[in-house]
Order: structure tokens, then sequence, then C-alpha cells
């Protein structure tokens, strides 16, 4: 399941680069583009969502594992201390409509 014109299935599929962090068996890790904070991870199903809520209800095991990937990145690259968000809608500042976390942390693990 993908999009055509979407970003993110394009980086998934290899043909935009992305610095990787990590992967699981139903989602991947790299690092945003434009980072807000010291740590900016975003964490991306690999089936193309349109938000969080949509992949909730579509793929319960991608949900679980995305957040469980997500709370793997923030442990092995901050104190312990970060934020796990998912900006749904235009109105919340989503700008890519293939559904995302975004892991951010500013205190990394020395
Ligand atoms: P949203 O605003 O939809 O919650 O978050 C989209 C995020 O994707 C933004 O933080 C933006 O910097 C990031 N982003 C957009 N295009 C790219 C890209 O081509 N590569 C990477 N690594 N991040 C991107
Ligand atoms: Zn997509």
């Amino acid at each position: 399941m993908t999009n055509q014109d979407c970003i993110f299935c394009k980086i998934i599929s290899g043909d935009i680069p992305a610095t990787l962090v990590a992967e699981s068996e139903h989602a991947i890790a790299f690092n945003d583009i434009n980072p807000q904070q010291a740590i900016h991870v975003l964490v991306v199903p690999r089936e193309h969502h349109s938000n969080i809520a949509e992949l909730a209800f579509a793929n319960e095991a991608a949900l679980v594992d995305l957040i469980r990937l997500g709370s793997k990145v923030a442990d092995e690259l901050s104190t312990g201390s970060f934020r796990f968000t998912f900006n749904t809608g235009v109105d919340a500042g989503q700008t890519v409509f293939h559904a995302h976390g975004h892991v951010t942390s500013k205190t990394p693990k020395a």
C-alpha cells in the first residue's frame, strides 16, 4: 500500500535518501530534515495511511510496532526525557500526509 506522490513512501522505497536511525517489521525511523531539537527522529509505518488515527484503525500490529520502535529510538538516543507527537490534520500542523510520529528530545545521551 503506497501512494505515488508521497514523500515518505519514496523514502521507504529508497527513491529519496534519508538518514536511517532504526527499522522494524512495520516501521522505519529516520532523522527529520529540519530538526527542531537536538534529537528529532521521524517514526513512519511502512504502509501508507494518511495519519496516525487511520493507521490505528487499519493495522493494530503496525501501530504497536511503530510505538515500540519510537520508544526504542528514544531510549537509545536520549536520557529518557522525550516527546512522541503525532500532528493530525492541517490545523494541527501536519504537512506530510503519511502517518508519522516525531520523537524529539533536547537531552541526548552523553
Ligand atoms: P508534520 O508537520 O507533517 O507533522 O511533519 C513532517 C516532518 O517531515 C517535518 O518535521 C519535516 O521537516 C519533515 N520532512 C519533510 N520532508 C522531508 C524529507 O524529505 N526528509 C526528511 N528526512 N524529513 C522531511
Ligand atoms: Zn506514503
